[in-house]
């Protein structure tokens, strides 16, 4: 099996391959998208190649709110089939997957003359329950509920409801399924664009690509192209001339330290501005609070929290947990994603569509939309219409996507829970010469000092962003980007990035600058 390989000479090997021959499905978008679509059509046989700008998972897919949900919210909206397909999904990733997906419990305050009461709630549960063939949720009196969750005290508590979901790491779920995918023989390279699509008397035939690393232009001939560009989809469905069909929706995040704020559960709320859902949860050491949902008109590349979506978050924050009286300055850092919604024409943002697009326009295989959670089956419905392009027989299956992590005995078990959520199968191997001090955690964080050493050796780092953003999340986990680490991340990575001083001293400006812009807590 091939890494993610970053070394100079073999990407100009990859590039070189690009023109050689016809492949039988180019995907276009690094995502987890377009990752689920290369490694569902890699393990049928077919001949991928996968194509993302800038870096795996760089788009919505690494600024989630990270949950493997079924979607209570979606159940609230009428959504019984989005519900229904995502509750299946999250039962296999945590089968196939149990350290990356895991289970995390959720309360649900019952507040008296607030919506929605305890009986909606509950009946809600039942069916998702019932969708999961499980019985998580029960009723949790005040007492009760304080017990569970000190300090969770909103005006009027009566108690709360208790029930299952799962959370992950977004970005890491994109990397383990880009290296099944890989592992099939997929060929997937990050910095390389799409900038057209090749015609061939009105049908697609191929893809014009420009690398950002090397400098090349390629064109690589496909029998069927898969476009899985999240909120970028209709760029190049207007290389077709097809009209836009997609409403950007921005949602923006906030990180606090865990200590600041400790939960064990994730709280589940409506808003008391808008009755929208926001929640909190412990995620890799930190809290993590969400979500808005924003109509986004500015640059999709440049999505960040706006003044207002802070003061909205914390807001939520102190309602339920008034003695925290939590504030800006106890802000780690920020993100925002754009969802790539398909435009209904609802007036509300929360309440458009949450479920997937595929469409087939002259060969342009469009899969835009849905969730993390549901990968694989949108990637089978895309596959489904890339087929008879393709010339390949195609068959919906439940076939694994995740083989299992073997070989990981030796270490303790927090170790080998995170290297093989991680690393999957090729855990053993990558951290097998992994040092004691190596095994250790990055201060305040979950993180292992060796996973920069593993991502700098296997997984395609070009710049710094990629290493302490994706394939770590030190740069949101820690203050100030975890640049207070750099002396040591520097000493561990560079005889894999072989950057030198002036290509670090570079890459420390573009990131800081990506810190402030982006990540930072933005002034009143
Ligand atoms: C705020 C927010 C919270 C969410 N929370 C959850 C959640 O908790 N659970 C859940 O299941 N789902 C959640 N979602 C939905 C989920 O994150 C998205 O559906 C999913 O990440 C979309 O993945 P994607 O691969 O389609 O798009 P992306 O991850 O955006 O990937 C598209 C990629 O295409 C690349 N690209 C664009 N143009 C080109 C080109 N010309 N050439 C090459 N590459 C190109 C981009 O760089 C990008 O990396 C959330 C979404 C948002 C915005």
């Amino acid at each position: 099996m091939g890494g993610l390989d970053s070394v100079a000479s073999s990407r100009a090997a990859k590039l070189a391959t690009l023109e050689g021959c016809t492949w039988d499905l180019v995907v276009i978008g690094g995502g987890i998208t377009g990752a689920g679509v290369a490694q569902q059509a890699a393990r049928r046989g077919w001949r991928v190649l996968l194509v993302e700008q800038r870096d795996f998972a760089w788009g919505t897919s690494s600024r989630s709110s990270k949950l493997v949900h079924g979607g209570l919210r979606y159940l609230k909206e009428g959504d019984i089939k989005t519900t229904l397909h995502s509750v299946h999904e999250r039962q296999r990733l945590m089968r196939e997957a149990p350290e990356l997906v895991q289970a995390q419990r959720f309360l649900f305050a019952d507040c008296a003359g607030r919506k929605p009461g305890r009986w909606l709630m509950q009946a809600g549960l039942m069916v998702y329950d019932l969708m999961a063939g499980q019985r998580s949720h029960w009723y949790a009196d005040r007492q009760r509920t304080l017990e569970l969750e000190p300090g969770l005290d909103p005006p009027g508590l009566r108690g709360a409801l208790v029930f299952s979901d799962a959370k992950t790491d977004d970005a890491r779920l994109v990397q383990r399924v880009l290296m099944q995918a890989q592992g099939d023989g997929a060929v997937c390279l990050n910095y390389v664009a799409a900038t057209e699509l090749v015609l061939n008397d009105g049908q697609v035939c191929g893809v014009a690509l420009q690398d950002a690393v090397l400098g090349g232009r390629f064109v690589a001939k496909a029998r069927s192209v898969v476009n899985a560009t999240g909120a970028w989809a209709d760029r190049l469905r207007a290389n077709l001339g097809a009209r836009p069909m997609l409403r950007p929706l921005r949602g923006s995040h906030l990180l606090v330290p865990h200590a600041r704020l400790p939960v064990t559960h994730s709280i589940s709320m409506m808003h008391r501005q808008d009755g929208r859902p926001v929640f909190l949860y412990p995620w890799e050491g930190c809290t993590l609070i969400g979500t808005t949902d924003l109509d986004h008109r500015d640059d999709l590349a440049q999505a960040r929290i706006t003044p207002p979506e802070v003061d909205y978050l914390l807001e939520a924050v102190n309602d339920q947990f008034p003695q925290a009286r939590l504030m800006r300055s106890d802000i780690v850092s920020t993100y925002a994603g754009v969802r790539p919604v398909v435009d209904d024409g609802r007036g509300d943002a929360s309440k458009a569509t949450r479920d997937h697009v595929v469409k087939d326009e002259r060969g342009l295989i469009t899969l835009t939309g849905g969730k993390l959670t549901t990968f694989r089956l949108m990637a089978q419905d895309a596959l489904a219409l890339a087929a008879p392009h393709a010339g390949k027989p195609f068959a919906r299956d439940q076939s694994v996507v995740f083989q299992p992590a073997t070989g990981c005995e030796g270490w303790p078990e927090p170790v080998r829970q995170r290297l093989a959520a991680r690393y999957g199968e090729r855990a053993a191997l990558w951290a097998a010469d992994a040092t004691a001090d190596e095994l250790g955690c990055i201060e305040d964080t979950q993180t292992l000092w060796v996973e920069l050493r593993i991502a700098a050796m296997h997984e395609a780092v070009v710049h710094l962003d990629d290493l302490l953003l994706r394939r770590t999340r030190l740069g949101l986990l820690l203050p100030g980007g975890a640049l207070g680490h750099v002396e040591r991340i520097r000493l561990l990575t560079e005889p894999w990035l072989r950057w030198g001083d002036a290509v670090w001293q570079a890459e420390l400006g573009r990131y800081r600058e990506l810190i402030e812009r982006q990540h930072a807590v933005p002034p009143p």
